[in-house]
């Protein structure tokens, strides 16, 4: 029988658990922020790592920056509740630092499989942390607003860090201004609900070229 997505996304966090992933980050941790939303969404929204009020309430997104990202769903007819919210790296770094390199590749083969779960049509990569994880070398104020099609060849995490080759997955990735970071920026901000508003018309177009 084909397990729930819900079942597998539900495995997956398990998982990260017992493969006892960035074990220095856990202690400090709350708890694990794993993804938030619906396993069968269009769309899922990948953001940097937890910050204190993710790691308290265990959900990602749930600070200002959190309130930012809910406004602009709403503004395109969507609840949080359509789509899919996760992050690159699941523990809360220490003081809200930025994830290091070797956290955000410990946490990546989950994140691909997470991915590989869902089958989004459209992946919204908020910042660069994000933007780098899929196409790294890309500046996001030169491509933020511009869809990309993807091609990875997944890795399946095979406990104690590491992993054996997976399938293939296309995804379709938009990188756009973290809300944190174009919160207090106005012209950043203005910006970020710009690229915003064409996520309707981009899922639109990737749709009908299928
Ligand atoms: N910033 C992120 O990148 N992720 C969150 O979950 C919250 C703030």
């Amino acid at each position: 029988m084909v397990k729930s997505k819900q079942l597998q996304l539900d495995a997956i966090k398990a998982r990260i658990t017992e493969d006892n992933v960035c074990p220095e980050l856990a202690v400090q941790a709350t708890q694990l922020v794993f993804g938030d939303g619906n396993p069968e969404a269009e769309i899922v929204f990948i953001g940097e790592a937890p910050g204190k009020h993710e790691d308290l309430e265990g959900k990602p997104f749930v600070g200002a920056a959190g309130k930012f990202l809910n406004e602009m769903l709403s503004s395109i007819g969507l609840k949080r509740a359509d789509v899919y919210i996760t992050n690159i790296v699941k523990y809360r770094p220490p003081n809200n630092r930025e994830p290091l390199p070797s956290e955000k590749a410990a946490f990546l083969s989950y994140l691909q499989v997470q991915l590989e779960v869902i089958q989004p049509k459209l992946v919204v990569a908020l910042g660069r942390h994000s933007l780098n994880c899929f196409l790294p070398g890309l500046s996001i104020s030169q491509v933020h607003g511009q869809p990309k099609r993807i091609r990875i060849n997944t890795h399946k995490p095979k406990g104690k860090g590491t992993t054996e080759k997976s399938d293939e997955l296309v995804l379709v990735i938009l990188p756009l201004f973290h809300p944190a970071a174009a919160l207090y920026n106005g012209a950043m901000k203005q910006t970020l609900i710009d690229d915003f508003s064409a996520i309707p018309a981009i899922i639109k177009q990737i749709k009908d070229s299928k």
